[in-house]
């Protein structure tokens, strides 16, 4: 097995514009938002797992991926609660609370209180900040 450190996957700044498309770094490094339905995620239905665009973490599971007809892909919980990390951000004009890769600092989405589940809650997550990965069953 690869032994792997903690901060394997993290890079500089200029390493992440080398290895992403001009697409990723603008969301992922410079929190961007890709045009509603426009991703290739967001009508996405497989079985398997989202992993960060950027480090590889493993984010989201697909059990938890709803339809959200909102334009982007949409989760009701994270894969495991440590996995992404939320902070308060009031650009645009809005309060709304971010998401971010926990293992990278990579920006994700937003999280808002308006989902359909038990949680309550619609992580709205741009398709090209994730990396899905088929789960044989
Ligand atoms: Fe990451």
């Amino acid at each position: 097995m690869e032994s792997s450190s903690p901060e394997k996957g993290v890079r500089t700044e200029a390493e992440w514009k080398e290895i992403l498309t001009s697409k990723q770094y603008y969301v992922l490094r410079q929190k961007g938002t890709e045009r509603p339905f426009s991703g290739k995620y967001n009508t996405f239905q497989e079985d398997g797992v989202y992993k960060c665009g950027a480090c590889g973490a493993v984010l989201f599971s697909s059990e938890s991926k709803f339809d959200s007809h909102c334009g982007w892909p949409a989760f009701s919980a994270p894969k495991d609660s440590d996995t992404v990390t939320e902070s308060r951000d009031t650009t645009l004009g809005m309060t709304r609370t971010e998401i971010t890769c926990s293992k990278c600092g990579s920006h994700l989405g937003h999280v808002f209180n308006d989902g359909p589940g038990p949680t309550g809650l619609r992580y709205c997550i741009n398709s090209v900040a994730l990396d899905f990965e088929k789960e044989e069953k």
